[in-house]
C-alpha cells in the first residue's frame, strides 16, 4: 500500500517508520527543509528511543522515504495522513487547525485517483466535516473518503505503543474508506490488536475524552497528594491501595508536579472549549486545567518551603527539564514553569537533562546548564527532581551531599524514600509523603 504522511514530527515520523515496517511504501512530508535534510541525512530530528534505527532499516528496505515535496508522495497514494501540530491558538485555548486546513488544501491540489483522507493529528469534532467540505470544494471531481484515526502513542515509548497499540480507533463515514484504513492496519489486526470503527465524530471525540480522562486521574491523585501532606498520609501508599481495585487500575497514579507535554495541556482545553461551544460544560475537566496549571507553580513554592522560606541568591539544582522522560520534548514542561517561578523568588538555576537541554535553552532565560547530575548538584543550595530520568534513579546520595552547599532534596517525582535521604543526611521533601 501506498502512504503519505504528511507532517513528520513526533507522531508522523513514528507512525510512517512502523507503517513502513509494516511493509506498506511510505513517504512522510514536512514543510521544515532541516528536519527532511535531516532524516535524509540518517539524523533523527527528535529523540525518541529506538527511531534510529527503525528509520534506517525501512529506509534501506525503500520502503521509507522523506521529502518537502508533498505532490509527488500524494498523487497515488492509497492513503493520507495528516499528522500536523494542532496546538493551543494564541489567546483562547482553541485547538489551532490552521496546519490541518492548509494541508487539506495542499492534498486537494496533488490528489489524483481516490484516496482516504485520514487525520491523525489531535482535532475537535467536526474538523474530518471540515476537511472533506475542503477536499470536495477544491476538487469536485475526485471520488474521495475522509477518516478520523487518532494517535493514542506516548512519547518516550512510542514505537512499543504504536506497534502494540491498545486498541486503534477508525473514524469512517463510508465502507470504503472503512475497507481501505483496515488494509493499513492489517498487520496489527493479524495480533489482534482491538480496532474499534465509528463514526468519525465519535472517533475525534475518543481522543479527547481518553486525553482529559488521563489528565484527570493525574490531577485526581496529585489532589490526594497535597492532603496526604496535610494529614500525615502517604500518597504512594493510598495510590497502591486504590489501583489494586481493578475497577481504578493502577497507572496514572504517580502523584507529581503536575501533568505538562504537548497533548494534556493543549487538549483538556480544546475540550473545555469545545464543550462550551456546544452548550455543554464538561466542568470536570475545567476544572482539572485551572488546578493543574496553579500546581506547577506551586512546586516552586514547595521548593522555596524547602529551603528555608527564601531561595533569593540561592543556587538551586534542577534534575530533569523535558514533561517526561525518554523524550526530548520541552512543550509546556512543568519545568518552565518552576524554574520561573524560582527566578523570580530571586533564585540561580543550574539544570541537567539527559535529552532536553538543547530543546530547552531557547525556553529559558539565565539558565546554566552541567554535563550531568553530580556537577549540576555541585555548590547547590538544593536539587531539585523534577523529571524522574533512569539516569536520576539511583544517584550516589553521600557524593551529592558531599558537593552540595546545603543538603536540601526536593523529589517532585518520588523516585527516593525520604528515609533513605534522612539517612544520608538531607532534608527530604516528596509529593505527598509526610
Ligand atoms: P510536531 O510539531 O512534532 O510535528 C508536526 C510537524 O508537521 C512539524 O514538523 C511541522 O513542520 C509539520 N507541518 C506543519 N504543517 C505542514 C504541512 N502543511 N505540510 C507538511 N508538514 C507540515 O507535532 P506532534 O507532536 O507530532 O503532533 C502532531 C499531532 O498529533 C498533534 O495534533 C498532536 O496533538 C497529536 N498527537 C501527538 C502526540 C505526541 O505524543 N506528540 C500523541 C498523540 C497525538
Amino acid at each position: 500500500m501506498r502512504i503519505a504522511m504528511i507532517g513528520s514530527g513526533y507522531v508522523g515520523l513514528v507512525s510512517g517508520a512502523c507503517l513502513a515496517d509494516f511493509g506498506h511504501e511510505v513517504v512522510c512530508i514536512d514543510k521544515d527543509p532541516e528536519k527532511i535534510a535531516a532524516l535524509n541525512e540518517g539524523r533523527m530530528p527528535i529523540y525518541e528511543p529506538g527511531l534510529d534505527a527503525l528509520v534506517a532499516e525501512n529506509v534501506r528496505q525503500k520502503r521509507l522515504a522523506f521529502s518537502t515535496d508533498l505532490k509527488p508522495a500524494v498523487a497515488g497514494a492509497q492513503a493520507v495522513f495528516i499528522a500536523v501540530g494542532t496546538p493551543s491558538r494564541r489567546g483562547d485555548g482553541f485547538a489551532d487547525l490552521s496546519y490541518v486546513y492548509a494541508a487539506a488544501r495542499e492534498i486537494a491540489e496533488a490528489l489524483t485517483g481516490y484516496a482516504v483522507v485520514v487525520t491523525k493529528s489531535t482535532v475537535p469534532v467536526g474538523t474530518g466535516d471540515e476537511v472533506e467540505r475542503i477536499l470536495r470544494e477544491a476538487r469536485p471531481d475526485l471520488d474521495i473518503g475522509v477518516a478520523s484515526n487518532p494517535e493514542f502513542l506516548r512519547e518516550g515509548a512510542a514505537i512499543g505503543d504504536f506497534k502494540r497499540p491498545d486498541r486503534i480507533v477508525i473514524g469512517a463515514e463510508d465502507a470504503r474508506a472503512a475497507a481501505v484504513m483496515q488494509e493499513v492496519y492489517r498487520p496489527l489486526y493479524l495480533n489482534q490488536a482491538p480496532i474499534l470503527f465509528t463514526g468519525r465524530r465519535t472517533a475525534e471525540l475518543t481522543k479527547y475524552a481518553a486525553n482529559a480522562f488521563l489528565a484527570t486521574k493525574i490531577t485526581f491523585i496529585n489532589e490526594i497528594a497535597d492532603l496526604c501532606e496535610q494529614v500525615g498520609a502517604n500518597v504512594q501508599e493510598v495510590a497502591r491501595g486504590i489501583g489494586l481495585d481493578n475497577r481504578i487500575g493502577s497507572k496514572f497514579l504517580h502523584a507529581g508536579p503536575g501533568y505538562g507535554g504537548s497533548c494534556f495541556p493543549k487538549d483538556t482545553l480544546a475540550l473545555v472549549k469545545t464543550a462550551q461551544d456546544y452548550g455543554t460544560p464538561v466542568r470536570i475537566v475545567e476544572t482539572v486545567v485551572a488546578v493543574n496549571d496553579q500546581r506547577k507553580r506551586a512546586m516552586a513554592r514547595k521548593v522555596i518551603a524547602a529551603c528555608g522560606g527564601s531561595v533569593r541568591g540561592k543556587r538551586v539544582a534542577l534534575l530533569g527539564l523535558t514533561f517526561k522522560p525518554n523524550t526530548d520534548d520541552m512543550r509546556d514542561a512543568p519545568s518552565l514553569s518552576i524554574i520561573a517561578g524560582l527566578q523570580d523568588a530571586g533564585a540561580r538555576i543550574v539544570a541537567y537533562d539527559p535529552e532536553g537541554m538543547e530543546q530547552a535553552r531557547p525556553l529559558l532565560q539565565g539558565v546554566d546548564y552541567a554535563e550531568d547530575a553530580y556537577a549540576c548538584a555541585e555548590g547547590a543550595d538544593a536539587l531539585v527532581i523534577v523529571t524522574e530520568w533512569n539516569a536520576f534513579r539511583a544517584l550516589d546520595l553521600a557524593r551529592l551531599k558531599a558537593t552540595m552547599a546545603a543538603p536540601v532534596l526536593v523529589d517532585l517525582r518520588n523516585v527516593y524514600a525520604s528515609a533513605d535521604a534522612e539517612q544520608h543526611g538531607f532534608a527530604y521533601a516528596g509529593i505527598g509523603v509526610a
